[in-house]
């Protein structure tokens, strides 16, 4: 068992800002940095809206800066999932992983993110990797010379879609509603696009494939009228938001009905000494800089924790053991 003063669950701009400020005030801190580094914002194109790049930055690049900042500080960054916490019986808390490490932490900052939504409907889950897709910068390279169709309404399937007309000959974004959720901005540079087409109030109801196992259409459905139809595509990308990842906590963490962990104005989760911030506890503001900023927040309350308590921490080279073992 590994113990360390603070464990921060979760690599994105929350994860990788709070480990920075922990690490920099020189508490030790771990990260456990999930399946993908960096989150979200690591398989985003082109990131126009982080101050301090007037001339935009890429996710990726993003991501390496703000890990290399957090590691000069003394960050430990480790590639592994969390796969089990017991938070119980309050600090230190403990906290397993896919990898068989073994973590005991004085204090946590989850800040796990969120997860695309799927559509949930026939045809979806067997063609992921044969046409369906959730990430356009991943996958949007495969498309080229290709027709798409975009599923979604709010800003990432309107940033998608645009990215994705770099590849694609014809990019249709298929919205359930008359009305689009996304920014005015977005909207005007979509709608202006030669390459992007909307198709209104209309759901996708299945995803089928050709004989070659690849999608070949969609069966799309007017809500409005009721007219059932086959749209041909050779890729669907679904854009409909994203669900919290927090079954990992199980009951020990106060979550909302969607799943979103409770936190109060200071990023405090109902356990004492656990923080939340960025999109485990965010389903509004959703930015890398939101994040950023709330896992700066979230950290300097775990450090004044911290401080406050210094007496009863344990040297970090004892050997921990649950309380109970
Ligand atoms: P979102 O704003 O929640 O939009 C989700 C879209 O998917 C909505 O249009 C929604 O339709 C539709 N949808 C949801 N469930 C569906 C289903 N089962 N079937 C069909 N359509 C469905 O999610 P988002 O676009 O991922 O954005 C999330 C947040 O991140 C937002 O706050 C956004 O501003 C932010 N963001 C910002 C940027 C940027 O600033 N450049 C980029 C990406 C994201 P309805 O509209 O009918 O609900």
């Amino acid at each position: 068992m590994r113990k360390v003063r603070v464990l921060v669950i979760g690599s994105g701009p929350s994860g990788l800002t709070a480990a920075l400020y922990t690490a920099r005030a020189q508490h030790s801190t771990v990260v456990i940095t999930g399946n993908q580094l960096g989150g979200q914002i690591s398989t985003t194109d082109e990131v126009e809206n982080y101050p301090g790049f007037p001339d935009g930055i890429t996710g990726p690049e993003l991501v390496e800066n703000m890990k290399n900042q957090a590691e000069r500080f003394g960050a430990e960054l480790i590639f592994d999932i969390v796969t089990e916490v017991d938070f119980s019986k309050g600090s230190p808390f403990y906290v397993k992983t896919d990898g068989g490490e073994e973590f005991s932490a004085d204090s946590v900052i989850v800040t796990i993110g969120a997860n695309p939504r799927e559509l949930g409907i026939p045809g979806e889950k067997e063609q992921v990797g044969r046409g369906v897709s959730y990430c356009a910068t991943c996958d949007g390279f495969f498309f080229r010379g290709k027709k798409i169709v975009v599923v979604g309404g709010g800003d990432s399937a309107l940033q998608e879609a645009l990215f994705l007309t770099k590849f694609a000959t014809e990019v249709d974004v298929i919205h359930r509603r008359d009305e689009l959720r996304a920014s005015a901005i977005l909207q005007d540079r979509a709608k202006a696009h030669p390459k992007i087409n909307f198709i209104y109030s209309t759901v996708v109801d299945e995803i089928k494939s050709g004989d070659d196992g690849l999608v070949s259409h969609v069966v799309l459905r007017d809500v409005k009228t009721g007219n059932v139809y086959q749209h041909k595509t050779d890729g669907v990308f679904v854009f409909i938001g994203y669900d919290p990842n927090s079954k990992v906590f199980g009951d020990q963490l106060a979550l909302n009905d969607e799943g979103y962990a409770i936190v109060d104005p200071l990023f405090r989760t109902n356990v004492e000494g656990i923080y939340a911030a960025g999109e485990i506890h965010d389903s509004i503001f959703r930015q890398a800089i939101t994040a950023a900023g709330q896992g700066c927040s979230a950290a300097l309350m775990a450090i004044k924790w911290l401080d406050d308590r210094e007496d009863l921490l344990q040297p970090l080279d004892a050997v921990a053991t649950p309380a109970g073992d």
